[in-house]
């Protein structure tokens, strides 16, 4: 059984094995199911009067014994009280706002969201009638000027999308906690190991299992963990926009957890090596990457997250559209490709003027996403040095 002095290394091989390990196997079942049968009429009775309990298993659709292990071992790793699974990250995403928000409401969201994040409040939101305020990664002080009487919820997501802007973190809880705010941050970056969100006192935290949680480009599902107070208006919103994952996906995401830990701190590793080589090329302008001195918000990740994750960006310098292809199709190791976290390296050149509304972004030249996968550092290095040969010879 796991010890509550464990490290979080050690909780991720213990955790989410199943509280009933008859089979004998190492791993829970993977559960199929729609129908749950209850021994007797008691029984029945006894799991309807708990619905609030984070562990209850009562109808497919709510989840199986499988999702309630992989919801365990990601609640304890953020130092939070329960969380669902849902089928995607975006979907964490979406659900975790419908429940908590109403109609005539105002939240504050970073400007550095997730895109699709930003698309959901522009459209649906906006359509329920819940206003929304885009704020600067790097406000704290300017951030409380915005806060409205009917301000509801600080969305935070840290590093930024496309840019790795670090926020001030324990600065917006404190003006959150002052005004009676709910904090929510999108927390796939780090994962709970890097950043523990709840523990540190974010109250929802939201990740796209699908990115390192998962980690082998196989598996679509999303996370809401949230803290005791939010619990029973999280559960009841969830339970109503009939979420449901299917429990082989949930195994997956289960047998990726086991070796996170390990992933995480190579993939750590090879970034910052390859963004510190990256930042002496004459074809790049500059690297953003939180760990880089220079990186926006870099003092705040220094002093509130555990290390760096393998995704950054890289502004190269302006160059022609064949100049471009011929780097990035010259590559080997790079897939080109939207998603991130897996095993293997991906490139994708991406544009954040379209979504960036109160701090616009004016850099020239073309950003470049990398999310470093876990070949030999020393092979990704020479890909690039090779792309970039190749684009010279354009
Ligand atoms: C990918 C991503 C999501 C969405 O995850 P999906 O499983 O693809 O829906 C949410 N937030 C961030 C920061 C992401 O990168």
């Amino acid at each position: 059984m796991p010890k509550n002095t464990h490290k979080a290394d050690t909780l991720c091989t213990t955790l989410g094995r199943g509280d009933h390990p008859e089979s004998g196997f190492v791993n829970p079942s993977t559960d199929h199911g729609s129908t749950f049968l209850f021994p007797n009429l008691e029984a029945l009775v006894t799991s309807n009067a708990a619905r609030l309990d984070p562990k209850r298993v009562a109808y497919g659709r709510h989840g199986t014994n499988t999702s309630r292990q992989l919801e365990s071992v990601i609640t304890e790793l953020e130092g939070g009280y329960a969380a669902r699974t849902t089928t995607s990250g975006l979907s964490a995403i979406t659900t975790a706002l419908m429940a908590l928000v109403k109609s005539g409401d105002h939240i504050l969201m970073v400007d550095t969201v997730f895109d699709p994040t930003r698309h959901f409040c522009d459209t649906t939101l906006k359509r329920f009638n819940v206003e929304v305020t885009y704020y600067g990664a790097h406000e704290t002080d300017e951030l409380k000027l915005r806060i409205q009487p009917n301000t509801k919820l600080i969305f935070l997501e840290s590093p930024g999308s496309l840019t790795f802007e670090v926020q001030d973190i324990p600065a917006i809880i404190k003006i959150a906690r002052k005004h009676n705010l709910i904090t929510m941050m999108d927390n796939t970056w780090a994962t709970p190991l890097l950043f523990p969100a709840i523990k540190r006192g974010i109250n929802l935290s939201i990740h796209a299992i699908t990115k390192y949680i998962g980690g082998h480009s196989d598996v679509i599902l999303g996370m809401i963990v949230t803290d005791e107070q939010h619990w029973p208006q999280l559960l009841n919103g969830y339970s109503q926009v009939g979420q449901s994952c299917g429990s082989e996906e949930v195994s997956l995401a289960l047998r990726g957890v086991r070796t996170l830990p390990l992933r995480l701190q190579k993939h750590g590793e090879s970034a910052l090596t390859l963004a510190r080589w990256l930042q002496n090329q004459a074809e790049v302008k500059t690297v953003f990457h939180p760990a880089l001195d220079h990186c926006s918000g870099h003092a705040f990740w220094k002093r509130d997250f555990n290390g760096a994750a393998g995704l950054f960006s890289v502004l190269l310098a302006p160059c022609s559209h064949a100049q471009l292809s011929g780097f990035i199709e010259s590559l080997n190791c790079f897939g080109l490709g939207v998603s991130w976290g897996g095993y293997e390296s991906l490139v994708l050149p991406v544009d954040p003027s379209t979504c960036r509304t109160a701090a616009p972004w004016a850099e020239e030249g073309t950003l470049v996403r990398i999310s470093v996968g876990l070949e030999a550092i020393d092979d990704l290095i020479d890909d690039l040095a090779a792309g970039f040969e190749r684009m010279k010879s354009h």
